[in-house]
């Protein structure tokens, strides 16, 4: 039976979705496989431990170590080292997220072996596993297989559904002992840049806005309409240069890519570095007074309009049937 690790990925003490999502790909790449989560921290593990299992790891190696307190691809490379030369796992599965795609390409280049990087799918052909990823900017779909013994493979939030939570579920938790040393990176400090919410990259409803909705102040009826949505607030490159938010909320090309079950792009032109990083979003609508927008050519549902006006539409209409 092969082994397939997912590497547990942990934000404010809270194993972030991305993880369960990782868990779910694991099996897709091998349903008969063990999964083996893994947890690196400093502190208490065992509830993030159980967490996994509850959706669907079979066992769950936690390493504790104090210079495991925050990530550095240097410690979490050495404790994730440890665990794959215990274990000989068939693939290393991980969120495509920061820390995903810092951690990933490091012990993989070291151990030669192949990673597919923003997996959105994965289906067994026969005896071959093959991966579909986006290409040029989201454009175009890719499908690839790898050929060396160990595969490690970065899937992108929101597009492998993890298995529901099942408090039933067993597993053997167990802890390892690691030495991690020579840390050359010492972080300080973590400042946090957004406010508490829900995170970007892994809602499933995003309200983002643009330089149509011209200052600071304007977000505020879209953080409105996210709140009641459940959602996050994004953001295109337009309206963080303007200094209307922070760039950490900017998506696209240079920024996050995001694919929601539902994208409001208000007062957003459509540039075609803005749709790399949302275009794959389940149902996309468009709020924009120009009708020739580029952004409709995506939008599943276009409203020509001033968002000032159309946006505290939405609200009254969604508080109706809240
Ligand atoms: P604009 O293009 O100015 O569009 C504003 C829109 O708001 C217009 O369509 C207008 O009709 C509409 N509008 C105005 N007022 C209202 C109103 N009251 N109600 C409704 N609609 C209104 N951009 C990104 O977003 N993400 C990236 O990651 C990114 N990376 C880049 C990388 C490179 C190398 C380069 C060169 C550019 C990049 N850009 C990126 C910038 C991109 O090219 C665009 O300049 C940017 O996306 C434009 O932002 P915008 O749509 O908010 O602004």
């Amino acid at each position: 039976m092969s082994k397939l690790l997912v590497i547990g990925e942990t934000r404010d003490g809270s194993l972030r979705n991305v993880t369960f999502e990782a868990i779910a790909a694991a099996k897709k790449i091998d349903s008969d496989g063990e999964v083996v989560g893994v947890l690196c921290g400093n502190g208490e593990l065992e509830s993030q431990a159980n967490e996994m299992v509850y959706y669907g790891a079979d066992r769950v190696i936690a390493i504790k170590h104090d210079n495991l307190k925050t990530y550095t691809s240097e410690g979490f490379g050495q404790a994730i080292m440890a665990v794959i030369n215990d274990e000989s796992p068939a693939a290393i599965v991980m969120g495509h997220t920061a820390i995903g795609k810092d951690l990933t390409p490091k012990i993989a280049s070291k151990l030669e072996a192949g990673l597919i990087s923003d997996a959105t799918d994965i289906e067994v052909d026969g005896d071959k596993v093959v991966f579909t990823r986006p290409i040029y900017s989201g454009k175009a779909f890719e499908k690839k297989i790898i050929t060396s013994d160990i595969t490690f493979v970065t899937v992108r939030p929101n597009n492998i559904t993890a298995f529901d939570r099942d408090e039933s579920r067993t597993g053997e938790i167990s802890s390892k002992d690691v030495e991690v040393t020579d840390i050359r990176t010492v972080i300080k400090d973590v400042i946090r840049k957004v406010s508490e919410g829900v995170d970007l990259s892994e809602a499933k409803v995003i309200v983002a806005g643009g330089r149509g909705v011209k200052s600071e102040d304007g977000f505020k009826p879209l953080q409105e309409l996210a709140d009641l949505l459940g959602g996050a607030v994004g953001a295109s490159r337009g309206a963080c240069d303007a200094e209307y938010c922070d760039y950490s909320l900017q998506i696209g090309q240079t920024g996050k890519v995001v694919t929601p079950d539902l994208y409001i792009a208000c007062g957003i032109s459509g540039a075609i570095q803005h749709l790399a990083g949302m275009s794959n979003s389940k149902v996309i609508v468009a709020i924009n007074k120009d009708p020739e927008a580029n952004i409709f050519n995506v939008a599943d549902y276009g409203i020509v309009g001033d968002l000032f006006e159309v946006v505290p539409m939405l609200i009254e209409e969604i508080k109706k049937i809240k």
